[in-house]
């Protein structure tokens, strides 16, 4: 078994986006500015803030962070996306989910101009993404297709199960792993909580991504021998052995399930940071969209 390690992939990606941002300043272009708005004092949407507010740091991107009370209304929390549309400065933005219950997420989804949507989650940008045309791509797909390529995974013509099909993660991929790209040319199976006969579909796939948020979810007796493996799973579970008392869990039982395939992503330290490097991908791209 070889771990996919998306930590250092992720590091790979920064440094080369690092050397993107001097060569722009040497030409003397804008530096991209990445602002991300947060809601509330979550602590694992917090934890995702910081760790992009990190990243941007680290590759030289100007950053923005825009907090607000749990209490903030609809309207307010529209009124800052409109702002940061008209924003010259702002390149890219992210909205970081999930939001209070009394705000619409679809519709401050939808208020976020399609050409700064560096998530990717804009429907115009979801479409975009279905017809392969130039967008930015929602981030937890594009990075683990960018961890198997840049890890050399043969996905032309293999089986894929994607478990879960959320519009964040399994649904996106499970597109982006059938279309006729590299990677791609995937036979790929979607499957959900109604899935029947999930076991006996996971285990004759070559390649198999978990994203249900179910803490060892996979064992080994549904995994091929040889089969990838990818988990998206992060849920946060109980540990007094450490010193925040969780522990972050994924969607497969890794100590048996690495002992029979040929690739896994480790949690954390595998989907996580791809996630974060396609982040700062899109924003950089987000220049060139934009004429910048
Ligand atoms: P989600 O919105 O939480 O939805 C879960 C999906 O799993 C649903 O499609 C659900 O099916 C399916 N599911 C639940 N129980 C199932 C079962 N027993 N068998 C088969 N399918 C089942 O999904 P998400 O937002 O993609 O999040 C999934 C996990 O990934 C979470 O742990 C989340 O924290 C993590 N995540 C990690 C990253 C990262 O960067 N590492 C990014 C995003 C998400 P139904 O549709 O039928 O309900």
């Amino acid at each position: 078994m070889q771990l996919l390690d998306g930590k250092a992939t992720a590091q790979d990606i920064r440094e080369e986006l690092r050397v993107a941002v001097e060569q722009r300043k040497s030409n003397g272009q804008k530096v991209p500015h990445l602002a991300a708005v947060l809601v509330g004092n979550d602590g694992g949407s917090l934890t995702y803030v910081n760790a992009k507010v990190k990243a941007c740091e680290q590759i030289g991107f100007d950053s923005s962070l825009i907090r607000y009370e749990d209490s903030v209304t609809e309207d307010e929390l529209l009124a800052k996306v409109h702002e940061l549309n008209n924003d010259d400065e702002i390149d890219g933005f992210i909205v970081q989910l999930p939001l209070p219950e009394h705000i619409d997420e679809l519709k401050v989804t939808q208020a976020i101009d399609p050409l700064k949507d560096v998530d990717g989650f804009h429907p115009e940008n979801l479409g975009k993404m279905v017809l392969n045309l130039p967008c930015f791509l929602p981030a937890t797909p594009a990075g683990i297709l960018e961890l198997l390529k840049r890890n050399n995974i043969e996905t032309e013509g293999k089986d894929c199960v994607v478990i879960g099909r959320s519009n964040i993660v399994g649904t996106p991929l499970s597109i982006m792993l059938g279309r006729s790209s590299n990677p791609g040319n995937c036979t790929v199976t979607l499957t959900h909580s109604r899935t029947k006969n999930l076991k006996e579909k996971v285990s004759q796939a070559d390649i198999i991504i978990a994203a249900i948020g179910k803490p060892g979810f996979v064992t080994a007796d549904m995994v091929k021998e040889g089969a990838v493996v990818v988990d998206v799973g992060t849920t946060r579970v109980p540990d007094s052995t450490k010193k925040s008392g969780w522990a972050l869990k994924g969607d497969v039982k890794f100590d048996e399930v690495a002992e029979k395939c040929s690739f896994i992503t480790p949690v954390p330290g595998g989907v996580g940071p791809m996630t974060i490097a396609s982040l700062m991908i899109n924003t950089l791209r987000s220049m060139d969209l934009r004429g910048k």
